[in-house]
C-alpha cells in the first residue's frame, strides 16, 4: 500500500455558485462564467472588453456549475481523498475564493438538509461508516481539533478560555511535521460526538465575533481529524497507520482595503492579507519549480499547510467563484491562483507506526489496566476459595460480566458473614467487654477494607471500560445504515463518480493530443488545400498568440497593482517606524535604551522579539513602610532624631488641635468700648461665629 517516493499533483476543482438576487440587482443580469462539465473547463467573459476579445479558458480536474449537487462534488472529488486518509495518508481540502462565493457552503453546507450537507458532514459520515464496515481485527481511534487563525494568531476553538489566552504556538518535529502546541483534541466515538465537537467550535467562533460574516471572511478555520488504525501485520504484531485530515475554510480572498486606514486598522488589514499573500507566494514558488526557496515561514497558515503544499499529503483545492459581472477581477484572480496550484507536486506516503501514535498509548494503558484488574480478581478469587473451601470453579477467564457479578455476590456474602459474626460476638455472654470491643473493632475494620477493595476494583473497571470504549473496533454496528442495499447503492454511486472522472481525464488528454498530432496526420493532395489548412492553423495560432499577449498584459497590470499596494504599505509602515524612532530617540535615555536592547533576543519560531528570561528586571522598591513615598536612610535617621522638620516626609506642620481651655484677659477700656460699639453695629451671626471660632484656637 505504501507508495514511497511517488508524487502526485494537487487536485484543483472549481465551483460556481448560482446568481442571487443581490448580484442581479447590482449589475447587469447574466453571469460571466460558463462551464464545460465534460471537459472540466471554465470559460470567463470579460464584461468590459469588446466582443471580439477572446474569452479566457481554464482547465481543471473538475468543475461544478450552479446546478451541481453537494453529493456530486463529494463523491467525485473528495471521497478518494478521505479513503486515502483512512488508509494512512495525510489529506487536505481547502476552499479558496472571494467572500460570499460558497466556501462555507461547500465545506459545511446546510447541516439539517441531507441534500445540502457539505464536505465536512459527509466526511464524518464516510469515516464512521468505513470503520463500522471494516474487519473486526482493526481498531480505530478518531480525534478532532478545531482552530482558527485570526490576525496571525492561532486560537483553539475547543478551549473555552480561548478568547482570554494568548495565541497558540507552532512547533515542528521531523515525524509529524508542523503541529500546534497544546491544541485541544477530542476523542470521538461516533458521528454525533464529532458533530458536537464541530458545533462547539462553531459557537466559540461566533461568540468572539461581533459580526459573524465579517469575522469569518477575515479568519481561516481549520478542522483537523486524525484517524489512527491498528491492524495485525503478517509478522503478527499490530501496526498503526495514522491519517490526518485538514478541512480548511480560508478567509475571503479579496484584498482587505488598505487605502485610507491607519494605525491599528492598517496593521490588521496587513495581517489579514499576509496569510493569503504568503499562501499565494508559496503556491507560485512551488508551481514555478525553479526557485529553491519556498517561503513557508512567512505566515502561520502556510506553515500549518506546509505538508499539504509540496509535502507529505494529498491535497484538493476547491476554488469558489461567483457568476456576477461586477466581480470579474476577483474571479479572474481566483482562477489564476487555482490554475497555478495545479502544478504543485506532493509526495504523499502512508504514515506507518509513528512514535507519537495515541492509539499505541491507549493500547498499552488498556493492557496495563486489564492486567491490574485480572490480578485483583485473581486475589479475590483466592480469598473466596479459602473461605469456601474450594467450592468455586475456575471460570475466571469466562465472561467478564459474570466474573464481575460473582465478585459482587462474594462481597455481599462476605459482608453478611461479617455482620453475623459481629452479632455472635455481641451475643456472647462469656466474653469480656474489652475483648468484645476489640473483636468488634477488628471486624469493623475488615468490613471497611472489603468495601475499599471493592471500590478500588469498581474504579479500575470503570476506567478500563472508559478507555476501551474510546477505541472503535471494526465490524460493529456503530451506525445503522449498513444494510446491503444501501451499501450497493453507495458503491454504484462511487463507480459512477470514478467513471465520470476517468472520462473527463481522457477527454482532456484527447484534446491535448489532437492539437499536437494535427499536423502529423495531415497529408495534402494539392497546394491549394495545403494553403487553406495552413491558413486555418495560422489563424488558430494567431488567436492563441493574442490570448497569451492579453494574458501577459493582464499579469503585468496585476503585478504593477500589487507592487503599488505593497509600496504604499511600506511607506505607511516606514512612517510609523519613524514616529516610534522619534519617541525613542527623544524620550528614552540612551543607557535605558541600551539596557532594554541587551535583554532582547529574536525568536525565529514565533517571529517575535522576546525579553531574556534569566535577566529579570530588578523589582521596584516598595514605599518605605508607614510613609507615602520612599525616603533615604539619612532622612529616616534625621526624623528619628527629630532634628530638622525638612526631613519629615509628610505633615511638615503640626496641626494638632490646641485643647487648652479658653482664658480671658482684661482689656484696655478704650478697646472694650470699641468692641462694644462694633458689636452693636454689626450683630450678624457670621461675625459671631468667626469670633467664637477664633477663640477655640
Ligand atoms: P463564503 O463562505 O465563501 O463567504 P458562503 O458559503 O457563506 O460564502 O455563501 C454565501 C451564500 O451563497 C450563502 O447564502 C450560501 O447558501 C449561498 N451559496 C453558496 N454556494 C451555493 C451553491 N453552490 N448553491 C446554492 N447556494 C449557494
Ligand atoms: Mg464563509
Amino acid at each position: 500500500m505504501s507508495k514511497n517516493k511517488s508524487s502526485e499533483s494537487v487536485k484543483v476543482v472549481v465551483r460556481c455558485r448560482p446568481l442571487n438576487q443581490k448580484d442581479e440587482s447590482n449589475g447587469p443580469a447574466g453571469g460571466i462564467v460558463q462551464m464545460d462539465l465534460r471537459l472540466g473547463q471554465v470559460i470567463l467573459r470579460n464584461p468590459r472588453a469588446p466582443a471580439s476579445e477572446p474569452q479566457k479558458t481554464f482547465t481543471f480536474d473538475a468543475v461544478y456549475d450552479a446546478n451541481s449537487k453537494q453529493r456530486d462534488l463529494y463523491d467525485e472529488s473528495v471521497r478518494p481523498l478521505i479513503d486515502s486518509v483512512l488508509a494512512g495518508f495525510n489529506g487536505t481540502i481547502f476552499a479558496y475564493g472571494q467572500t460570499g462565493t460558497g466556501k462555507t457552503y461547500t465545506m459545511q453546507g446546510v447541516w439539517m438538509d441531507p441534500e445540502k450537507r457539505g464536505v465536512i458532514p459527509n466526511a464524518f459520515d464516510h469515516i464512521f461508516t468505513h470503520i463500522s464496515r471494516s474487519q473486526s481485527d482493526k481498531q480505530y481511534l478518531v480525534r478532532a481539533s478545531y482552530l482558527e487563525i485570526y490576525l496571525e494568531e492561532i486560537r483553539d476553538l475547543l478551549d473555552p478560555k480561548h478568547g482570554s489566552t494568548r495565541g497558540l504556538e507552532l512547533r515542528e518535529n521531523p515525524e509529524s511535521g508542523v503541529y500546534v502546541r497544546d491544541l485541544t483534541s477530542c476523542v470521538c466515538k461516533s458521528i454525533k460526538e464529532i458533530e458536537e465537537v464541530m458545533n462547539m467550535g462553531n459557537q466559540a467562533r461566533a461568540v468572539g465575533a461581533t459580526d459573524m460574516n465579517e469575522h469569518s471572511s477575515r479568519s481561516h478555520a481549520l478542522f483537523l481529524i486524525t484517524v489512527e488504525c491498528s491492524q495485525p501485520g503478517p509478522d503478527g504484531r499490530k501496526h498503526i497507520r495514522v491519517g490526518r485530515l485538514n478541512l480548511v475554510d480560508l478567509a475571503g480572498s479579496e484584498r482587505q482595503a488598505k487605502t485610507g486606514v491607519q494605525g491599528e486598522r492598517l496593521k490588521e488589514a496587513a495581517k489579514i492579507n499576509l496569510s493569503l499573500s504568503a499562501l499565494g507566494n508559496v503556491i507560485s514558488a512551488l508551481a514555478d519549480g525553479r526557485s529553491g526557496h519556498v517561503p513557508y515561514r512567512d505566515s502561520k497558515l502556510t506553515r500549518l499547510l506546509q505538508d499539504s503544499l509540496g509535502g507529505n499529503a494529498k491535497t484538493v483545492m476547491v476554488a469558489t467563484l461567483g457568476p456576477a459581472s461586477q466581480h470579474y477581477d476577483e474571479t479572474l484572480t481566483t482562477l489564476r491562483y487555482a490554475n497555478r496550484a495545479k502544478n504543485i507536486q506532493n509526495q504523499p506516503r502512508v504514515n506507518e507506526d509513528p512514535k507519537d501514535a495515541l492509539l499505541r498509548e491507549f493500547q498499552m494503558e488498556i493492557a496495563r489496566l486489564r492486567a491490574q484488574l485480572n490480578h485483583r480478581r485473581w486475589r479475590s478469587k483466592q480469598k473466596r476459595e479459602q473461605a469456601d473451601g474450594d467450592g468455586w470453579d475456575e471460570d475466571a477467564e469466562g465472561e467478564e460480566d459474570m466474573v464481575e457479578k460473582e465478585a459482587e455476590d462474594y462481597v455481599k456474602l462476605e459482608e453478611q458473614r461479617l455482620e453475623m459474626e459481629k452479632e455472635a460476638i455481641r451475643g456472647d455472654q462469656f466474653m469480656l467487654a474489652e475483648e468484645k470491643q476489640r473483636l468488634l473493632g477488628e471486624k469493623e475494620r475488615m468490613m471497611g477494607d472489603l468495601r475499599k477493595e471493592q471500590e478500588a476494583t469498581e474504579q479500575l473497571t470503570a476506567k478500563y471500560k472508559a478507555m476501551e470504549s474510546k477505541l472503535l473496533v471494526g465490524g460493529k454496528n456503530i451506525i445503522d445504515h449498513t444494510n446491503e442495499q444501501q451499501k450497493m447503492l453507495e458503491m454504484k454511486r462511487q463507480e459512477i463518480a470514478e467513471q465520470t472522472r476517468k472520462e473527463r481525464e481522457i477527454q482532456q488528454q484527447v484534446l491535448i493530443q489532437d492539437e499536437e498530432t494535427l499536423e502529423l496526420r495531415e497529408t495534402f493532395t494539392s497546394l491549394q488545400q495545403e494553403v487553406e489548412a495552413k491558413t486555418k492553423k495560422l489563424k488558430k495560432l494567431y488567436a492563441k498568440l493574442q490570448c497569451i499577449k492579453a494574458e501577459i498584459q493582464d499579469v503585468n497590470d496585476e503585478h504593477v497593482r500589487s507592487r503599488q499596494e505593497l509600496e504604499q504599505t511600506q511607506n505607511e509602515l516606514t512612517r510609523e517606524l519613524k514616529f516610534k524612532y522619534l519617541i525613542i530617540e527623544n524620550f528614552i535615555p540612551p543607557e535605558e535604551k541600551n539596557k532594554i536592547m541587551n535583554r532582547l533576543t529574536f525568536d525565529p519560531e514565533e517571529d517575535q522579539w522576546r525579553f531574556h528570561k534569566s535577566l529579570q528586571m530588578k523589582k521596584r522598591p516598595t514605599s518605605a513602610v508607614g510613609y507615602k513615598r520612599p525616603i533615604s536612610q539619612y532622612a529616616r535617621v534625621a526624623i528619628a532624631m527629630g532634628a530638622n522638620s525638612r526631613y519629615r516626609a509628610e505633615n511638615i506642620m503640626f496641626l494638632e488641635l490646641d485643647m487648652t481651655p479658653p482664658h480671658t484677659t482684661s482689656l484696655d477700656r478704650s478697646l472694650e468700648a470699641d468692641l462694644n460699639q462694633s458689636h452693636s453695629l454689626d450683630s450678624s451671626p457670621t461675625k459671631e461665629r468667626v469670633v467664637r471660632k477664633s477663640q477655640s484656637w
